[in-house]
C-alpha cells in the first residue's frame, strides 16, 4: 500500500485543501516552493503511464481541480507549474498518480 493510499484511508494525517468524491488535494510534506500541493485521484492508479481510456473523465476532473486549487491559493495571476513525475526516469517516488502544483516563486527551467 502506498503512503497516499494511507492518507486517503485516514491512516496518516495530511493538510487537506480540497476533498471530493474523486480526488483529494493536500500540502506536500516537503515543499519545493512556497505553495506545493498534491492533487491525487481516490482511484488507485500507479501513474500517468497506467491510465486507460476509461479514465478520461477522471483525468479531466483532476486537471480542473488542479486549476481550482491553484486559484484558491492565489497562484493564477502570477502563474504556477503542474508536474506529473512518471516512472523511474521521471523521478516518481510514490506509485499513486499525483499532480504537483507548485507556485509562489519564479520556477527555473529546464528541471534537473
Ligand atoms: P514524486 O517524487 O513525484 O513521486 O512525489 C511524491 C511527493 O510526495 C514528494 O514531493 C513528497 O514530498 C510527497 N510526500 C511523501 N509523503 C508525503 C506525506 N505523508 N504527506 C504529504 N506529502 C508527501
Amino acid at each position: 500500500m502506498t503512503i497516499f493510499k494511507k492518507i486517503l484511508d485516514g491512516e496518516i494525517p495530511a493538510e487537506v485543501v480540497h476533498d471530493d468524491t474523486d480526488c483529494l488535494a493536500f500540502r506536500d510534506v516537503n515543499p519545493q516552493a512556497p505553495v506545493h500541493i498534491l492533487v491525487i485521484p481516490k482511484k488507485e492508479i500507479a501513474n500517468l503511464a497506467d491510465t486507460e481510456p476509461e479514465d478520461q473523465r477522471l483525468l479531466g476532473h483532476l486537471l480542473l481541480k488542479v486549476a481550482e486549487v491553484a486559484r484558491s491559493q492565489g497562484l493564477d495571476k502570477e502563474g504556477y507549474r503542474v508536474v506529473v513525475n512518471t516512472g523511474r526516469n521521471g523521478g516518481q517516488s510514490v506509485d499513486h498518480l499525483h499532480f504537483h502544483v507548485l507556485g509562489g516563486r519564479s520556477l527555473g527551467w529546464p528541471p534537473g
